[in-house]
């Protein structure tokens, strides 16, 4: 890996891997319930009607359901305060059913995201966004990890193995993927740079990277002549942008990077979509598959069995059921 090589770039299937994850998670779960009486349980809280949101956050339920799991759903009106939001999250944190707790993001600019991502149960916060597990994450390589980076990080042991020694670009600084990425390279042994709308000759850094981490939130940003002949590309990015078809103007997903340019440099590189984005909910699910775990003193370890017992009675608390 990371030889310049001849002819396009392997595409790194994250729809594959994604399937892979789901259906581990799916085995453990049922491993789970039948073996503890524990059926893992996430809730997930929309404020408002963002179409976007509203998409993940269906999807988000249906495989939570499809991985064995229960799936709570809470709808909030755009009118919501933050206190009534607030009330919601110690109404979850406090009921036992519920062991990953999702607040869909962006929130109505009146409340405060901070403050309603302080008010998670850090042992529920499957996000991984409360300064608890952000803290743990940077002191100690430990806690829960944020999905997304969780996501591009198994996509690289996967087709790259060992990073250790290789220089990683990060180029974005968010708290939910630049950052948390930068962390876990640096714990998988990467010299890591982060690079910023700041950053001084984006492109020379780029160049520079073995491993290169998109997360900026802009189409096709990254070009071809940014890439390191042989790197291998993760493209964060989700834009709808227009583009002209035979039936007229079309809304079409592009990553932050240009796709075509970059596969006749790179030596692997997620597509968008296809990529990053199915592995951001598998590893959802496995966060609160571990959350759960956590929460009963199981080792999720020993859930990696072949064969299921027969279901024991479910000791869990009933909760509202989507
Ligand atoms: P964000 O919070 O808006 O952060 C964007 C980052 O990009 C910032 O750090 C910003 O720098 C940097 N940036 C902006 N313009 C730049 C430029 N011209 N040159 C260099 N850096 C620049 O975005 P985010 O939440 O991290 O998301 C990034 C992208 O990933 C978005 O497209 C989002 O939709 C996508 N995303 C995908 C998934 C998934 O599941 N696949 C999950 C989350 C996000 P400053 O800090 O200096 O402003």
């Amino acid at each position: 890996m990371n030889e310049p090589r001849e002819g396009p770039a392997r595409i790194i299937d994250g729809k594959a891997s994604a399937a892979g994850l789901r259906a581990r998670v799916a085995r453990q779960t049922a491993v789970l319930a039948a073996r503890h009486g524990v059926t893992p349980g996430l809730a997930v809280v929309l404020v408002g009607n963002d179409p976007a949101s509203e998409v993940y956050v269906r999807n988000k339920g249906r495989q939570t359901l499809e991985a064995g799991m229960r799936s709570f759903e809470s709808r909030l009106p755009e009118t919501t305060s933050e206190g009534e939001l607030l009330a919601l999250i110690a109404h979850l944190n406090a009921d036992p059913a519920v062991h990953g707790i999702l607040v869909q993001l962006p929130l109505p600019a009146r409340i405060r995201e901070t403050a309603v991502i302080d008010a998670i149960d850090p042992h529920k916060d499957v996000d991984g966004f409360h300064v608890v597990n952000t803290g743990l994450l940077a002191a100690r390589g430990a806690g829960i990890v944020p999905c997304t980076p969780l996501g591009c990080m198994l996509l690289l042991e996967e087709y790259v193995g060992d990073l250790g020694g290789l220089n990683a670009v990060v180029v974005g600084r968010s708290n939910i993927v630049g950052k948390p990425m930068a962390q876990l390279l640096l714990r998988a042994n990467c010299t890591v740079t982060i690079a910023h709308s700041r950053t001084r000759d984006l492109a020379g850094v780029c160049r520079s990277a073995d491993i290169l981490v998109a997360a900026v939130g802009r189409p096709r940003m990254v070009q071809g002549s940014w890439i390191k002949p042989g790197a291998t590309v993760i493209d964060v990015g989700i834009n709808r942008v227009n583009v002209e078809t035979a039936e007229g103007l079309r809304q079409r997903l592009v990553g932050d990077v240009d796709f075509d340019a970059a596969m006749q440099v790179a030596g692997a590189i997620t597509p968008v979509p296809g990529g990053v984005g199915p592995m951001t909910i598998a590893c959802l699910l496995g966060n609160t598959l571990a959350a759960a775990c956590a929460q009963h003193g199981i080792d999720r370890g020993s859930l990696e069995s072949s064969e299921i017992p027969s279901r024991t009675p479910d000791t869990t608390e009933q909760g509202k059921e989507s």
